[in-house]
């Protein structure tokens, strides 16, 4: 087999293909050599009243380990000020190790957070996220509608998590009255109507205002076939996680099934099979972590009723090598496949594209080299989160990045980190492509 050869000069590509003899060259025989990985969800950025567990720090050595060289995290909307989220999250992303990036949620869809659009997308924040999952949202309605338009204006992308809040509370209500409040019935108080609600309106909201909208976290059959419908009139992107392409919600009944909740919740099989498929034929154009891990302790905490469980888990880790081995070697993703929806479409939608998710001259050099042979069980022990369980521990994977470069620079080699703290650097976004 005949050696792919790149050459990074400096922090870019310079050269692909064939080229000459180099200062440092790195033997990818039998290896899979695939650009570095893009994570558009991830929540490492503090806020005034939260500070992760894997905070920039520790979640970017847990995402360059395992292939992710550019991580897009949440921010808050702080004091009423979209800006000043960015700013606390540009501060807390001094410790980075990867490329990073921001959404900022906004919780305050007032005049002057609009009016702060075009001086944030001109400063290359050019992402949003709302929570239709918020009672605020059911109580603004009108104003998120406007604060939709003026991301269409500005050309900023809309992450929306899209769960309909009138249905869980419902639902949440019922279980409580009954003194059901056990983790187990954690899928129950969120049910797929909920979601597919959500997907409708926000579908909805992305037609008539002309924004474009980032679908987070998909989880159902019913949900994905409302995005393909909806991709027809109006510009959606969807996302799914890790979890959905690998549990179901026999997970909850374990006794120790607080381990795995997260918003939505685990789905049926089919859900499962529906997600693989909408991967496999676009209508999921990415894959991101959603990671926000708490302890075991924190998860298990006893007394908590099951909206009370702090949701998200750790991926940053796994994401790439789950996937490939789970995916690409069972044949349900082509690599081709597998590259989209890590790296390149991330990028894209970012608007980080041909910078980043792509192996082209002048992008950035975020090279992953993968042995795609490599057997690895998974530890929590021997991943890099500062989180003290894995949602896959003890599952069997093929495939594990074995060297990674970050803008020519080799962070992560044969299982140690090389980054220093703070290497990172912020990737200004443009409109989505
Ligand atoms: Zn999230």
């Amino acid at each position: 087999m005949r050696p792919i050869v790149s050459l990074a000069e400096g922090e870019r590509i310079s050269e692909l293909g064939d080229v000459g003899p180099a200062s440092r060259e790195i033997d990818a025989r039998g290896r899979l050599v695939l650009p570095g990985c893009v994570d558009l969800h991830t929540h490492l950025a503090s806020t005034p009243t939260f500070k992760p567990l894997d905070d920039f720090e520790h979640g970017t050595r847990a995402a360059i380990a395992g292939g992710v060289t550019t991580v897009v995290s949440m921010v808050y909307q702080e004091d009423g000020s979209l800006r000043r989220g960015i700013e606390r999250g540009m501060r807390d992303a001094g410790r980075s190790l990867a490329d990073f990036a921001f959404h900022v949620v906004v919780t305050d869809p007032s005049d002057s957070a609009r009016a702060e659009l075009l001086g944030l997308v001109r400063d290359g924040h050019a992402g949003l996220k709302v929570f239709m999952v918020s009672p605020r949202f059911v109580e603004r309605r009108a104003d998120y509608a406007l604060l939709l338009r003026a991301a269409a204006e500005a050309r900023a992308v809309v992450a929306i998590h899209a769960e309909d809040h009138a249905i869980i509370a419902a639902r949440t209500a019922t279980l409580h009255a009954s003194g059901r409040t056990g983790v187990q019935h954690f899928p129950e108080s969120r049910p797929v109507e909920a979601e597919v609600k959500a997907v409708v309106e926000a579908v909805d909201l992305a037609e008539s205002t002309e924004a474009a909208i980032y679908l987070v976290h998909l989880s159902s059959r019913a949900a994905l076939d409302a995005v393909r419908e909806g991709k027809r009139r109006a510009r959606v992107f969807g996302e799914t996680r890790p979890l959905y392409l690998y549990l179901t919600r026999a997970q909850f009944d374990r006794p120790d099934a607080a381990l795995w909740v997260g918003q939505p919740p685990l789905r049926e099989p089919d859900d499962v099979a529906a997600v693989w498929a909408a991967l496999a034929d676009e209508t999921l154009d990415t894959v991101g972590t959603d990671h926000i891990p708490h302890t075991r302790a924190a998860k298990l905490a006893p007394g908590l009723s099951f909206d009370r469980i702090p949701p998200g888990v750790s991926n940053l880790e796994t994401l790439l090598p789950m996937l490939y081995s789970e995916g690409v070697r069972t044949g349900r993703l082509t690599i081709t496949r597998l590259v989209e929806v890590l790296a390149t479409a991330p990028a894209r939608i970012a608007g980080m594209y041909p910078r980043k998710g792509v192996l082209a001259v002048g992008s950035d050099a975020d090279v992953v080299v993968f042995d795609p042979h490599v057997r690895r069980t998974i530890r929590a022990a021997d991943l890099h989160s500062a989180c003290d369980y894995d949602p896959y521990e003890g599952w069997d994977v093929t495939g594990w990045p074995e060297s990674v470069i970050s803008r020519g620079e080799i962070v992560f080699d044969r299982g140690d980190i090389r980054a220093h703290v703070g290497r990172g650097r912020f990737v200004s976004r443009s409109a989505a492509t």
